[in-house]
């Protein structure tokens, strides 16, 4: 296999890579992400809590970010330093500029750059459609996309000021957008948090598609069905957790960790060829489950 300056090169020798060097994955899969720094929004509960502390094992230092209730967040702190990581809380509104400016600025003086990030923070503000406030859309839109956007764009000019480092990761930088099935189900009584993230899919698509050149990959990962606080009312009754599994054809519901390891893995250089794309962790609720028997 060829490796270094010839990986480009095809069959007949012939180098297709242009003047772009091409580094090949090499980290020993026990610790994928040793070396490498990561953020995570929304850290301190469910899906991003447990993302930080896979990310963490895997061998990163880890930023955990949080908006309220910094107990959870020194919590998810001390569990990762338990573990012999490091890790520190870094507050910050996501949807603000200054906020989110501040909290790189604190990141990259504690861990010196950052190699990931996971765009994780997100919320919901449902009502029907005539009934909804022009703050619920807002305040849907601003944590869940333009929250996206302010952390990407901080951590791509960091990426691009820094470069590849062959020792730690093939590329440049990693992002990760935490968006959901309904990127691409609609969802009545939810068109705002739906609109959110067929935004982040596009987003996600389009800043691949820009920085691909600078190798720096950008994915996004669809959960759907997971049992975390946000979609409590779900799960939480026999009732619920019933209807909820006729939208399930796997017949169980996610947990955090399912999500974890898709993120670790899609922050890891074993997907080092993967950008632009929405990796659907959701028992199959993308496979039109009503058509299985009816249609
Ligand atoms: P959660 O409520 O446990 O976590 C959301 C996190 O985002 C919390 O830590 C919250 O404090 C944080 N947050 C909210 N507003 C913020 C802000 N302005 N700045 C910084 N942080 C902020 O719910 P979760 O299920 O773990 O959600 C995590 C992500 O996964 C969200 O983007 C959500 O849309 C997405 N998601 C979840 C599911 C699911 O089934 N649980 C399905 C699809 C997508």
């Amino acid at each position: 296999m060829p490796s270094g300056d010839r990986a480009g090169e095809n069959l007949a020798g012939e180098n297709l890579a242009g003047e772009a060097e091409i580094v090949r994955p090499s980290n020993p899969e026990h610790l994928p992400l040793a070396g490498q720094t990561a953020l995570v929004t929304g850290a301190n509960s469910g899906i991003g809590e447990a993302v930080a502390l896979a990310l963490a094992r895997a061998g990163a230092s880890v930023g955990v970010n949080y908006v309220t209730d910094p107990d959870a967040a020194q919590a998810v702190v001390d569990t990762i330093s338990s573990r012999g990581g490091q890790a520190v809380a870094l507050e910050a509104d996501v949807s603000s500029e200054t906020q989110v400016r501040s909290m790189f600025s604190r990141l990259l003086e504690r861990f010196g750059t950052i190699d990931i990030l996971i765009n994780n923070a997100g919320l919901q503000r449902d009502a029907p459609f005539h009934e909804m406030t022009l703050e619920q859309w807002n305040t849907v839109l601003s944590v869940n996309l333009t929250g996206q956007f302010l952390c990407a764009r901080e951590a791509v000019r960091e990426f691009l000021r820094r470069g590849v480092v062959p020792e730690v990761s093939c590329a440049a930088g990693k992002i990760i957008a935490m968006s959901s099935v309904h990127e691409v189900i609609p969802w009545a009584g939810h068109a705002n948090y739906a609109a959110s993230k067929g935004g982040s899919m596009m987003l996600t698509r389009s800043m691949a598609q820009e920085l691909a050149p600078y190798r720096i990959r950008v994915n996004g990962i669809c959960p759907g069905a997971i049992r975390t606080p946000i979609n409590r009312a779900a799960w939480e009754t026999p009732e619920a957790y019933r209807s909820l599994m006729d939208l399930v054809p796997y017949k169980r519901i996610g947990e955090p960790a399912d999500i974890a390891r898709a993120a670790v893995w899609m922050a890891s250089d074993a997907a080092d060829y993967a950008n632009g794309i929405s990796l659907f962790i959701d028992g199959g609720m993308t496979l039109y489950p009503g058509f299985a028997e009816g249609g």
